[in-house]
């Protein structure tokens, strides 16, 4: 069943090639593997880029917090310039509207700023407003209030474009609870308090500087004082809900909340300096500076807090980077694991299959000898073990098939095939190794007449038995015997001198003549007559002249009387070979 559903998936394997296989398997992991980590760094990547636009729109942000104070100044000494003509006035007036342009002139130099252009249309309506502003010289007495409203304008535009800059930036939708928290803060709360504490230094100066107070005046003061208080109440809750609610806030960003209290100490001298005192003898320089201060103590607030979001941000990002390096590292680290692995596993299938072809292939071209080995210890080397058996099994039979062709049917010892093959290569090996070599031809005398009269299967018993009785005279390894033909056998004997030849001819001689062969209850004996001829004998060089000489040696033997050995000599050696 399991078999049949694997069906088609072994189909196609079987017909792909091992690179084709590895491929295909390696493509199937590397692919969904590589979609999931390409997606995964690509959106911490897009995360990275979300913070980094963060802080970009955060910084810009704090430039255009830089324009607050001096636009306010603008607006509150643009108050009494209008109403009175006071020329100390009229030059802090002046001092702060240069200011102004070359603030804004400097942020129109920043790149980063007017590269958006958006803002720089914005930036460029600012700073003609600003140089726009004509302030004409009046006694309009009640519209105080009207003339702060309206160059209040001023001050909304840079709020604006802060907001606008947070906006675009994605700084409002902060997914972290307590940026949110500071930069709902500082767009939306410090507004207010900043306006209470315009109102309360434009108002202020404007009166004392005139040292007279208006009913409406009164009025006016009054809702200034009253929004003082509100607005210092609500920033004061802001701050107290922040701090309650995140406990490591206080100690991380260490914030000078005491500079709320300027809020009150604005509203105790708006209170007493000018609800209380009818005199309005306090020099308006002074009030000035003294609301200016509290002013700058909540500005240095809220540039802190704009500093504890960039720390905030700048934070997030080495985190965000460190883990976005952590992930790539990690992942760089399972591919690297991964395609060596997958590397070792090729090479190793790939060259265990190559073991096994060669070896194949050497058994193919009849190279026997050689084993059949492979380096896995898998189930591969159940395959090559196989192979090698079946390769050990055909070298056997090779052998012994081999072996067949070079030995006599009926005597068990070596044929004729096989001396002459050996007498070439022993003859060729004692003249390299200026060695003597002994030929002995060994010919059963009168074996014509054993056969006729005890008949042929008598004659073959006697064949097998000389032949074993020479092969067991012949001790050295490289000696050898092989039947010449009919009943005729020749000994090789390597390394032999003609003493050495002689003797073991006699031993022969003499030990064909002890068999006893029992035909029908009568001993028969043989004998043999033994041709030596020794290669260092000065015919001997050659295969075919030791040969001849050989069988000269022999018909001497015979012609002397049988049963005895003759030594060749040079003259026998044209002597016509008989054995009739
Ligand atoms: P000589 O002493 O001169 O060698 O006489 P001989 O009879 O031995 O020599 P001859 O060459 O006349 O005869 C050899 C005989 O050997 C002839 C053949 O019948 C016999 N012979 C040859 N091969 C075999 C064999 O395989 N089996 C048997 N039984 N006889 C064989
Ligand atoms: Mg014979
Ligand atoms: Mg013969």
């Amino acid at each position: 069943m399991l078999k049949l559903l694997f069906h088609p998936a072994v189909y196609l394997m079987n017909r792909l090639s091992y690179p084709a296989k590895f491929a295909l398997v390696m493509a199937l992991f590397a692919v969904p593997l590589g979609m999931t980590s390409v997606q995964s760094i690509v959106s911490m990547s897009s995360e990275i880029s979300a913070t980094e636009q963060r802080l970009e729109g955060i910084r810009q942000l704090k430039l255009f917090a830089g324009l607050i104070p001096i636009t306010e100044r603008i607006r509150d000494l643009s108050v009494t310039r209008r109403m009175g003509n006071d020329d100390d006035i009229a030059e802090r007036y002046n001092r702060n509207r240069t200011d102004a342009l070359n603030y804004i002139d400097q942020m129109l130099h920043n790149s980063k700023l007017t590269g958006n252009p958006l803002l720089l249309l914005l930036l460029q309506n600012l700073q003609r407003q600003v140089e726009s502003m004509r302030v004409s010289t009046g006694s309009e007495g009640d519209n105080v209030e009207l003339i702060f409203t309206s160059t209040n304008r001023l001050v909304d535009e840079v709020y604006d474009l802060q907001q606008r800059i947070a906006n675009e930036f994605g700084i409002t939708s902060d997914t972290d609870w307590l940026t949110g928290q500071l930069i709902t803060i500082l767009l939306d709360e410090f507004k207010a308090p900043q306006d209470a504490l315009g109102r309360t230094r434009a108002y202020g100066v404007f009166y004392l500087n005139k040292a007279f107070m208006t009913s409406s005046g009164i009025g006016m003061l009054d809702a200034t004082y009253q929004q003082l208080s509100v607005a210092g109440n609500r920033l004061q809750q802001r701050f107290v809900l922040l701090v309650s609610t995140n406990n490591s806030f206080k100690s991380n960003f260490p914030l000078d909340v005491a500079a709320l209290d300027s809020l009150r100490e604005a509203q105790q001298l708006l209170e007493e300096q000018l609800l209380l005192d009818d005199e309005l003898s306090m020099p308006w320089e002074e009030y000035y500076e003294a609301v200016t201060g509290a002013i700058n103590r909540l500005d240095i607030l809220r540039d802190r807090i704009v500093d504890i979001v960039i720390q905030n941000y700048t934070e997030r990002l080495q985190q965000q980077k460190m883990q976005w390096f952590q992930h790539l590292a990690g992942i760089g680290c399972l591919v690297l694991v991964s395609v060596y692995l997958f590397g070792g596993f090729y090479f190793s299938v790939r060259r265990t299959v190559d073991s096994l072809i060669l070896g194949a292939r050497n058994v193919a071209r009849g190279a026997l000898t050689d084993r059949v080995t492979i380096e896995s210890r898998d189930e591969m080397l159940e395959l090559a073990d196989v192979m090698d058996t079946m390769r050990m099994q055909l070298y056997e039979r090779q052998q012994q098939l081999l072996n067949m062709t070079i030995t006599d049917g009926l005597t068990g010892i070596r044929n004729r095939k096989f001396f002459n093959d050996e007498i070439a290569q022993r003859l060729a090996v004692a003249q390299r190794k200026q060695e003597p070599l002994v030929l002995l031809l060994i010919d059963i005398d009168y074996f014509k007449r054993l056969n006729d009269a005890y008949g042929h299967p008598f004659g073959d018993l006697c064949l097998k038995e000389v032949a074993q009785s020479i092969r067991a005279l012949l001790k050295r390894p490289d000696d050898s015997v092989a039947r010449y033909g009919g009943e005729e056998f020749a000994a090789i004997l390597p390394d032999t001198d003609i003493l050495g030849g002689t003797q073991m001819a006699e031993r022969i001689c003499r030990s064909i003549r002890a068999i006893l062969m029992n035909a029908n209850g009568e001993n028969v004996q043989m004998s043999v007559s033994i041709g030596v001829a020794s290669s260092c004998q000065s015919f001997g060089r050659s295969e075919e002249q030791l040969i001849k000489a050989v069988d000269g040696a022999l018909y001497q033997a015979k012609a002397q009387g049988r049963n005895q050995w003759v030594l060749a000599q040079e003259e026998m050696i044209e002597v016509p070979v008989s054995n009739a």
